[in-house]
This record gives C-alpha cells, structure tokens and sequence, in this order.
C-alpha cells in the first residue's frame, strides 16, 4: 500500500524540473520539489478559476476564518493578480476564536492586504457559544447557515458581487458522498465549486480550492509561509462531515487518485439546477427568504421562544 505520507528518498526527481525531490504527489503519481509544487498549485486553482465567469479584474471577497483553506486561498488569488480583499466574522469562541483573528491579522499585516472584521455577536446579538448553550440542535449546522447567510449579505454590504470560500477538494468530495449516502437530492443538484447570484441580493459563491487536496494545502502553506490558526474550533466534535472524510482518506490511501476522480466525473456530468426561486421579503429584516422569516430571524425567534416563561415555569405553584 502507497502511503500518502512517503518521506522520498535522496534521489528522487521532481517530474518537471528534474531537480530534487521532497513532496510525494500519489494521486497525480508525481513527485515535485518546492519551486514547482507551487506552479502546480497556482495551476489547478487557475484552471478551475478558467471555468467560472470571473475575469482577473473581478474583485473578490475571500471569506477569512483564520485556518489553513482561507489562507492559501487568499494568498494564491492575490499572487496570481486578483483584486481581493478579506473578510473575517469572530464567532466568540474563546481562545479559537482569539487565536483565529489573530492568523488573519498576521497573515494580512505582514502582506500589507486589506480586510475587514465584523462578529456574529454585533451581527446576530448572540455568539455562537450562547446559542450552543440554549439550543440543543447540532452547533455546526447552526453555525454553517449563520455564516452563510452573514457572509452573503456582507459580501453585499461590502459592495463586492463574489464571495470566495476556502472549501478544498476533501470537504468537497466529503459532502458529495454525504449528499449521496443520504440521498439528498436537493443538496447534489446544487453541488457546484461556482454558484452565480439568483438574486440581486444573493453574492456568487465561487470556491477556488476545489482541485487541490488538504494536504497540499498545508504544503503550500508551509511552503508559502502561511501560519493558519493552530488550534481545532472546541465545539466540532462529533461533526459527521468527518466521518464521510475519513471513509474517502480510508479509500485514497489504498487507491491513491479516488477522491479526485470521485468529485471530478460528477461535476463533469453535474448540470447545476440554478433556476431562480420565488423569494419574499423577510417580514423582520428584508432580506429574501422562502417563508415569512429568513432563516437567521426564524432562529432568532426560537431563541426569543427559549427566553419566554413557560405555563407553570417558576410560578409561585409551579413546585
Ligand atoms: S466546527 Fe462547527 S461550531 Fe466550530 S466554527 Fe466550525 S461550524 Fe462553527
Ligand atoms: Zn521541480
Ligand atoms: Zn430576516
């Protein structure tokens, strides 16, 4: 069995250059040395960039949590000439938190970049530890549709039409076999690494990592001298996107190859469904939502429900 993890021996040659080897490339059954691991990674984010309806001069938004993804996808985006700018929202997740503002500022400090910073406790009223506290729905699920929706409309506050995520090729592949195990068909007909906007207030979504793997994303991390957070958000235990990544890492370190051709002949065959939805204006905030309430107000309600008192609750009979 191939390891993926390989330490190359002395006289290994880089495929392109024929210099030194040091980075094991099994699933392109390559071997790069640093200078060209590089060229191969701008390459893939180029070709996938090639694919979307985006121009250099498109000026990007490049949401920020501080990890390893968002990083390299701002910094391989500027150094291939985009016009990007960050955009960071502080969960209030204590240290993680603390330490993942702090790897954004780094990052664009020492890059001279600019971005920008707002939390989900200015924007929502509650930190996500607060809901965690009060809800007892799965926090990543309310976490994720919080940021989406948060960065959404900020991406459209901020005057930019295209928001990138770091999503890679693992977290892409990882949801692709959950959608399918699971047989969400709403979800797989949505799967793309580009989404236009399907409504003036909706930004376009675009995620340029999606042809590399984590793994080379730390590589170019490392390479690139990008110092992403180095602690685990304390509330993503028992996320099960994990567990649909472990079978892919399982499958791969066998067949090196399966998590790229598994993604990439379902998106070669994947013909989005885009059609525009019939959208209201939420009755809180105004923002498009296919009921009444937007989906960050209708869990805003619940919590407002959560503050009310109970029939019978602390009442002088209650007891
Ligand atoms: S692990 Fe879950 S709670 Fe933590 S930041 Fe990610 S989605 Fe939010
Ligand atoms: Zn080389
Ligand atoms: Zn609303």
């Amino acid at each position: 069995m191939k390891s993926n993890t390989a330490v190359l021996p002395e006289k290994a040659k880089c495929v392109r250059c024929k210099g030194r080897a040091t980075i094991p490339m099994p699933s392109h059954n390559a071997n790069f040395c640093p200078d060209c691991f590089v060229s191969f990674f701008e390459t893939a984010v180029r070709r996938g960039l090639e694919k979307f309806p985006i121009s250099p001069s498109t000026p990007l938004l490049v949401a920020v949590s501080g990890g390893k993804d968002s990083l390299a996808a701002w910094n391989v985006l500027h150094d291939l000439g985009y016009p990007t700018r960050g955009l960071h929202i502080r969960l209030g997740i204590e240290s993680f938190s603390e330490a993942s503002t702090e790897a954004v500022d780094d990052f664009a400090r020492t890059r001279s970049l600019p971005w920008v910073e707002y939390s989900v406790q200015e924007l929502f009223g509650h930190s996500i530890p607060e809901i965690h506290k009060r809800m007892r729905r799965k926090i990543c699920s309310v976490c994720g549709m919080l940021k989406r929706q948060l960065l959404n409309r900020l991406t459209i506050r901020e005057g930019f039409q295209t928001l990138v995520v770091g999503h890679n090729l693992d977290d892409e592949a990882g949801r692709l076999l959950g959608n399918i195990v699971r047989n969400r068909h709403q979800y797989l007909d949505k799967h793309s690494p580009y989404l236009p906007s399907t409504h003036p207030r909706f930004a376009a979504k675009c995620k340029p990592l999606y042809r590399v793997e984590a793994r080379e994303i730390r590589i170019y991390c490392a390479i690139k001298g990008i110092r992403p957070v180095d602690q685990s958000c304390p509330l993503s235990r028992g996320a099960t996107s994990h567990s649909f990544k472990e079978a892919l890492h399982f499958l791969e370190e066998r067949m090196p190859g399966t998590k790229r051709d598994f993604l990439f002949t379902f998106l070669a065959r994947q013909k989005p469904d885009l059609k525009p939805r019939d959208f209201h204006d939420c009755r809180e905030c105004g923002e498009p939502a296919f009921g009444e309430l937007c989906s960050v107000c209708n869990l805003r309600s619940l919590l407002r429900e959560k503050d009310q008192p109970h029939p019978g609750d602390g009442g002088p009979d209650s007891s």
